[in-house]
């Protein structure tokens, strides 16, 4: 996943590059990515903050996670695309909008204290109740 990887919103007014390798590729079960997702969790790619650089006009909002973190939340002005959640070191980039997400697999799941009980949760990667120790997830 070396290189430079590609990605953007639905209707292509984002755009974004990144050139760091990912910290970590999460699922995230918390209360607050269910909620965003609209479904069982969310799936991002943990970026430092300065790996991606940005074309076009986001929005976004606060949002004060179980961890009790303040997360911000943004997605495009236009289309409503959920593209990234901040925190102040790192950047996740929900999975779905990289041009190529095929890469991405999960390597943690994580807030699965709060997953729904009929939530899939894959066996083979780390499992983590809150937070997982580096603290990179999007909560
Ligand atoms: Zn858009
Ligand atoms: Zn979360």
């Amino acid at each position: 996943m070396a290189g430079i990887v590609t990605g953007g919103c639905r209707c292509t007014k984002v755009r974004y590059q990144c050139t760091a390798a990912p910290v970590a590729v999460t699922l995230c079960y918390c209360r607050d990515c269910q909620s965003w997702s609209g479904g069982a969790f969310g799936h991002y790619v943990i970026m430092p903050s300065s790996a991606a650089t940005i074309v076009g006009d986001v929005t976004g909002y606060d949002v004060q996670a179980e961890s009790a973190r303040t997360i911000r939340r943004e997605y495009c002005c236009e289309c409503g695309s959920p593209l990234f959640a901040r925190t102040p070191h790192l950047l996740a980039i929900t999975v779905a909008r990289f041009d190529d997400p095929a890469p991405y697999h999960p390597t943690m799941a994580i807030w699965i204290d709060s997953a729904q009980p009929w939530a899939m949760i894959p066996d083979h990667i780390p499992r983590f109740a809150r937070n997982p120790p580096l603290s990179s997830g999007a909560s």
